[in-house]
């Protein structure tokens, strides 16, 4: 009876491992993904955050709307600056056997957390 509790478990255990690996390409699928769609995000604020044309041609209302925007945009391009370089820094660690554990408290984080948000290296709890 022990026995076959035991050689179930480590049936499981298999399963669970052989899971990981297709999840774990799958994530990887995800990343490079991401990866692309951050770069192409960072292409266009760039060309949003380059230097607004003088005073004369464009009205004086339209040139503050486009510091406005401008401000906002570089904003939003360090954002896409700081994702990407978590993108590929991840993406190193996918062979890691610690990839998908809290860096904080090394629990496991789930799956569709890592899907959501592949960047993250903290559990929800830690990320607070
Ligand atoms: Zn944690």
């Amino acid at each position: 009876m022990q026995d076959l509790l035991i050689s179930y478990i480590s049936l499981n255990i298999t399963v669970v491992d052989n899971m990981n690996k297709e999840q774990l390409v799958e994530i990887e699928q995800l990343i490079n993904k991401e990866i692309d769609i951050t770069r192409v995000q960072i292409e266009e604020y760039k060309e949003l955050t380059k230097p607004i044309a003088p005073d004369c041609a464009i009205g004086r209302v339209s040139r503050m709307d486009a510091i406005n925007n401008k401000s906002i945009n570089e904003a939003a391009l360090r954002t896409s600056e700081e994702k990407l370089k978590s993108l590929e820094y991840v993406l190193t660690k996918l062979d890691d056997p610690n990839f998908g554990k809290c860096a904080k408290c090394g629990e496991t984080i789930p799956l569709k957390r890592i899907a959501l948000r592949p960047q993250s290296v903290f559990c929800v709890h830690c990320a607070r």
